[in-house]
Formats: C-alpha cells, structure tokens, sequence
C-alpha cells in the first residue's frame, strides 16, 4: 500500500463558514502625494503604469482576499509586486490608502495605538528573510524576547521558549550566540521565537528566501510538520513558486500591485486565471502537484475489482510510478473513508502526464481574463 500523505493540502481548514481569521476588502497602498486621486484612477482595473503622471507608486492595487483560520496562505509575486507593503497593512505596520483589513472580525484602520499595538503583541508574530535575531543575546534570549517585551514573567517566559526551540528541533543550542549558527538555524531561531509568541497568526515574509536549497526544503518541511500540529494561520510570503505550491493551502499571484489570481496549487495549475499565470507556471513540476484525484477515470460500474494497488485520492502524480509499476491491474484510488473513487490504469497515467507536461492554454472566457493587463 503507497499511501503518501500530502501535508501541504490541509484538508480540515474550515471552508467559507465561521470567521475568517483576516479579511482584506478594495486596499490600496499609495506611495505619493497625490494617493487618493490615483486610487480613483486605478479603480477601474488600469495598470500602474498608466498613472506614471502622479508621481506615485501604487504597491498594492485593489486587494481583496480572506485568510482562513488554520490554512496557509501564500502571496506570491516577483519581486518589487507588492508582497511586502501587502503584508506590512495585515499587521497595522501600514495602513492602507484606502479599503479596510480586518484581524479575527478587529477592523484596524484607525485602531488606536495602543490597541494596535495590543493585537500585534496577541495575535502576530512575524517571521522576517533576515531573521532580524539580537547578536549578543542567546539563542534562548532570542526566543523568548517577545515574550520579555510584552511583560510577561520569567518562569512563563522560560516554559514557552524551552517548549518552542523543541519545536523547531534546537534543544541543546540554548546557550549558542546567533553568530555560532547555520543560516537554517537561525531561521529556526526566528521561527521559534514567533512560535513562542503563542500568537495564532504567523506572517512570513521571505523567511525561508535566504536559506540554500536543501536547507531551505528541510525548513519547509518542518514548517508543514508543525502546522498540522498547530494550525496555525499562516500568511507565507515568497517570490519562489515551487515554495509557494509546496507550502500553500492556497495561493494569492501578484503582479504590479494587483492579485491576479488566488487558489490552490492545483487550480492555478489547471486553470491559470491568464496567460502571465501560465507563463509564471510552466516550469513547475506539475507531477508533484496534481494529484491521483485529478488524473483518475472514474470507477468501473459493476463488480468492483479490488486487486489493484490502492493509493490514495491526495497522492502526488508523481508517486504514482512506483504503485502503477507493481501491478498491471489499474490503481485503485480510495478516498478518506477507504471508499474507491477511481481508476488509473497504466495508460491513462501516461496519457495524463503528456498533458500535465505539455503547454497549459488559459481559458478564453472573458470572466478569467480579470486582472490581465496588456504587457507592453
Ligand atoms: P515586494 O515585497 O513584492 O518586492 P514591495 O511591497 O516591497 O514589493 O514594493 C512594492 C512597490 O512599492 C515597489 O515599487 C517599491 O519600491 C514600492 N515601495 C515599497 N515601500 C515603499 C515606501 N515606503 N515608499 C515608497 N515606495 C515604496
Ligand atoms: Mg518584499
């Protein structure tokens, strides 16, 4: 039995019911004097660019998303798109030149500063590239910083900190100064200090952009491993599009300011919201991406022939290889309840792998080309 687990896909985030954990409705953020008469500008779908005249640099244009409670989502874009100036409004780091962001149903345009501050402290933690660790504190220092800034007592401070630098597997480097670690480590250090935090919103910028590959992959891991014990919700930010399908439950695009499309891994792989989307795709490994669900035929009508091998519905296309060689009878794709859903025989494995490598075409109805700009 080859059941792989895809922990990425997180079957139990709540769908559409109950409170999102952020809501962000029509932002804007306007660099520039002139801000709000480019808003009006932009708000008929227009590129940045066709507001050169003002003088502004409109970073993020016409934003509108929600963040579920648990779910990883991933703001992906190439750089200079508008991810971070997207990410710095969640936290109140900025505010938006107009439109509303919303914390666990707390609109905070207009918050306070003392309450702002008091959500940030509660309910956000940030992770940075740059780990942004104090040099001359331990790693044990390090991680329970935030916890010592926000008031609370030594023996509170030293359980949370102890119980997140476990988490991230450094029990024993307590004492290292940041300078005697890896670049993984430290990010480590910078993870478990925002895991220490307690809060239930983690917003990530980069933080794993600076790290080499493999280190970067193993991190990665580990941040999926500790979320389907956590659950926390988690905003990942990335330029790196294979990070942001290994990593997100869904995917926000982003380009010049505006979000172009948002889903999941699989749907903006099989419906690219645009043809700059199928462009920005078409070197990723759609095999480790689609699953056996989106190759499967459907189930044979009669007598159910169980002899095959049986993988499950979430197994990557690309673990498939090894179950479909074992055997010359179809795969079996079960579903969470073990119920059969369909059938992958050889062929049609084979036949699915010519398309999923072949050329994506986006759809040509005009209700998926929103968002597109003519590219000069
Ligand atoms: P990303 O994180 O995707 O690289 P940013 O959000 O940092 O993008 O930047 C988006 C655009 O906004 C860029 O053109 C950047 O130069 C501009 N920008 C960001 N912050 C400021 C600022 N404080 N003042 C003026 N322009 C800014
Ligand atoms: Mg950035």
């Amino acid at each position: 039995m080859t059941e792989v687990e895809k922990v990425s896909n997180n079957p139990d985030v709540a769908d559409g019911d109950g409170q999102p954990a952020i809501t962000v409705e029509s932002v804007y953020k306007i660099f520039g004097r002139r801000a709000a008469r480019a808003v009006e500008a932009l708000s008929d779908g227009q590129h940045r660019d066709t507001i050169k005249n003002l003088d502004v640099t409109a970073a993020v244009i016409d934003a509108d998303f929600e963040v579920r409670p648990g779910e990883i989502f991933v703001v992906m874009g190439l750089s200079g798109s508008g991810k971070s100036t997207l990410i710095r409004m969640l936290n109140g780091l900025l505010e938006p030149t107009s439109g509303s962001v919303s914390v666990d149903g707390v609109v905070l345009n207009n918050l306070p500063a003392k309450q702002l501050r008091q959500l940030r402290r509660d309910k956000i933690s940030m992770v940075f590239q740059h780990f942004a660790l104090l040099p001359h504190r331990t790693v044990f220092d390090n991680v329970a910083f935030g916890l010592e800034v926000a008031g609370h007592p030594a023996a509170f401070r030293a359980e949370k900190a102890t119980e997140a630098i476990e988490m991230v597997g450094l029990t024993g480097w307590e004492d290292k100064l940041p300078s005697q670690l890896s670049g993984g480590m430290r990010q480590r250090v910078g993870l478990a200090r925002a895991l220490a935090a307690g809060t239930d919103i983690m917003l990530m910028d980069e933080a794993f952009s600076a790290l080499d590959p493999l280190i970067r992959r193993e991190i990665q891991d580990q941040l999926l491993v500790l979320q389907k014990q956590l659950q926390k919700t988690i905003v990942f930010i990335t330029h790196d599009l294979n990070e942001a399908m290994r990593l997100g439950d869904r995917i926000a695009v982003m380009r010049d300011g505006r979000i172009v499309q948002i889903g999941t891994a699989e749907e903006i792989l099989t419906q690219p919201a645009n043809d700059y989307v199928a462009e920005f795709i078409a070197d990723v490994d759609r095999t480790r991406v689609l699953t056996a669900a989106s190759v499967m035929d459907p189930p044979p009508t009669g007598s159910v022939d169980k002899s095959g091998v049986v993988v499950g519905e979430d197994t990557p296309v690309a673990d498939l290889f090894g179950p479909v060689s074992e055997s010359n009878l179809p795969l079996q794709v079960t579903n969470a309840d073990g119920r059969l859903v369909g059938v992958i025989p050889r062929l049609t494995l084979l036949n699915a792998l010519s398309q999923v490598n072949g050329e994506v075409s986006s759809d040509d109805d005009a209700s998926s080309n929103e968002g597109e700009v003519a590219t000069a």
